[in-house]
């Protein structure tokens, strides 16, 4: 395969991690000409081009060395993972982040009218699946004899249609499961989005000093996401209990008031959001003009 300078990336081209992943690349400051039919995207500020592909493609593509990053979802990684162990082939990558969406659950899940009590219910029964790796590892840890029926879609029906006594698919509310009478039993597998990496030995220096350089990129728009700049003003005489409701308060910045000897201004960065009933105590305190704004870029 050519080696083009530019980083290549996979991304899913349309389904629930698409639209955050391509966010997490323009907050990091990736400007992206994506036009919707096309496959490829070129960055028009970075040596970067965006491959738009299927979920189920990503893993294949970042381990055969095609792309040299992907987003994806844990299940469809592990997933695709045991899938070429079974065939043989080698899955060589690295996860460079566990990323802050694509949050589900990989749950069984029965019929609410069928009997249930645990895993061992499911002995000689077909359970319906787009995971059946994953699924057929759980029952042999549990040393369940069960069978996994691949389905790769409408999974939530095979019982009714009478194909499956069980399924195992990806929840997040519960709302798919419940419209078709479905109670979830157990959660096999708990999945985020991760951003991985093929085999850096492949990686050009510049492609990897590029990484370098995203990475910490992403972390600073994560910890920004989870952090809060917090403005207030408090009593000289209850700065350090003003300070101990803070999370992350260990060195706030405390300036004088104009024409006010009895209040300071105290500005702080949180590793968390207020909550309305820290509010409550610090007004009781005697705090006024509680300012909770949120952060859009940190570093270091
Ligand atoms: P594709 O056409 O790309 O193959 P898909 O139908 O396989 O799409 P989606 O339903 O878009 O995939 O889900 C992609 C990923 O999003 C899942 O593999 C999972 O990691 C994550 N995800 C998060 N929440 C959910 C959910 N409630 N149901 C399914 N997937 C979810
Ligand atoms: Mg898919």
């Amino acid at each position: 395969m050519s080696e083009s300078g530019r980083l290549r990336i996979a991304v899913q081209k349309s389904g629930r991690l698409s639209d955050d992943s391509i966010a997490l690349l323009k907050a990091i400051g990736i400007k992206l000409n994506i036009r919707d039919r096309l496959l490829i995207a070129h960055s028009t500020n970075q040596p970067i081009d965006l491959l738009r592909v299927r979920d189920d493609d990503i893993p294949g593509l970042v381990m055969d060395g095609v792309v040299d990053l992907g987003f994806i979802g844990e299940n469809e990684l592990e997933e695709k993972m045991l899938e070429r162990k079974a065939a043989g082939k080698a899955s060589e990558f690295e996860v460079l982040r566990r990323l802050d969406y694509g949050g589900c659950r990989l749950s069984i899940a029965v019929p609410k009218e069928a009997s249930y009590n645990g895993i061992g219910s499911l002995e000689k029964k077909r359970v319906a699946t787009t995971y059946p790796y994953l699924l057929e590892r759980y029952f042999a840890e549990q040393k369940v004899n069960a069978k996994a029926v691949m389905l790769t879609g409408s999974v939530e029906v095979a019982p009714r249609a009478g194909v499956a006594d069980a399924i195992c698919d990806l929840v997040s509310t519960g709302a798919t499961l419940e419209a078709n009478g479905l109670v979830e039993k157990d959660v096999i597998f708990r999945s985020k989005a991760v951003l991985i990496q093929r085999a850096d030995g492949d990686l050009s220096d510049e492609k990897l000093a590029l990484i370098n350089r995203l990475i910490p990129r992403i972390d600073g728009v994560m910890q920004a996401k989870e952090s809060k700049y917090i403005m207030l003003h408090a009593p000289k005489a209850y700065l350090e209990q003003v300070k101990s409701l803070l999370p992350g308060a260990e060195n706030p910045t405390v300036l004088p008031l104009a024409g006010n000897d009895e209040l300071v201004a105290v500005h702080v960065v949180s590793s968390e959001n207020l909550f309305w009933e820290t509010m409550e105590k610090l007004k009781s305190l005697g705090c006024s003009s509680i300012l909770v704004m949120p952060i859009e870029k940190m570093m270091g």
